[in-house]
């Protein structure tokens, strides 16, 4: 009896199953390294916005050729493939919090392992408040809160506001994306931070990014920077 308890703390202490394969995957970590040496690196991407190219051609891809993003930079480590998908649907829709733990890490981990520029402080996207108290939290602010951690830089979750909510940009053209994204972010009071990095669980079209760093460098900020976990 004693034994098995025993047995079972240590295991609830010291181990965690890999949540896509069920191995061991050792202290604190949610995947085991062979899941996580699958993940689908973006490594040939528009050194710009991110978008996984074909290729490496080193050069900016069409879209910020033709209209560069307001955003000085993105850093996003993985593309909008098996498994990422999976987690970021667990964590919106299925509430399952321990996704943004697992997502942040990863994000945190690439962070750590090519040092991008250093922000004053980490925004997390903000949700419209009726999106909020339908899904109980923002998946940005969690995937937010193991890099705040690691990086000692203050996470800001007021004074920036999402003013509509609106219908997702998946269903829509190029122009019609931006016109939804109009005047959806307000800020309150003036940023006392100058450079600013971005949080989002996923890019795919970029709008929303490039409409909250539009309004930043509106209200003073100089550099404003992106940080996401998957890019589609
Ligand atoms: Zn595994
Ligand atoms: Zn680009």
């Amino acid at each position: 009896m004693v034994n098995s308890w025993l047995n079972n703390a240590h295991h609830y202490f010291t181990t965690t199953d890999c949540v896509l394969c069920g191995a061991a995957s050792g202290l604190a970590s949610d995947l085991c390294e062979s899941c996580q040496a699958d993940l689908p690196i973006n490594q040939l991407a528009c050194p710009r916005c991110a978008l996984p190219l074909p290729h490496e051609t080193g050069v900016l891809c069409g879209q910020c050729q033709t209209q560069p993003p307001y955003y000085q930079s993105a850093f996003v480590p993985y593309r909008y493939e098996s498994p990422l998908p999976g987690f970021i649907t667990g964590l919106k829709f299925n509430a399952r919090l321990s996704n943004a733990r697992l997502l942040g890490t990863l994000l945190r981990d690439a962070l750590l392992a090519n040092p991008p520029f250093r922000p004053d402080c980490l925004l997390p996207v903000p949700l419209h408040p009726h999106r909020l108290r339908q899904r109980g939290f923002n998946q940005a602010l969690e995937i937010s809160r193991p890099i705040a951690k690691a990086l000692s830089l203050p996470l800001l979750k007021k004074g920036v506001h999402r003013y509509r909510d609106t219908r997702p940009q998946s269903d829509l053209d190029g122009e019609s994306r931006r016109r939804n994204m109009r005047n959806v972010f307000r800020i309150e009071q003036g940023l006392n931070y100058r450079h600013v990095a971005i949080i989002d669980d996923v890019i795919t079209t970029g709008t929303t990014v490039n409409e909250l760093a539009r309004v930043l460098k509106k209200a003073g900020v100089e550099t404003v920077h992106v940080w996401a976990v998957a890019r589609a």
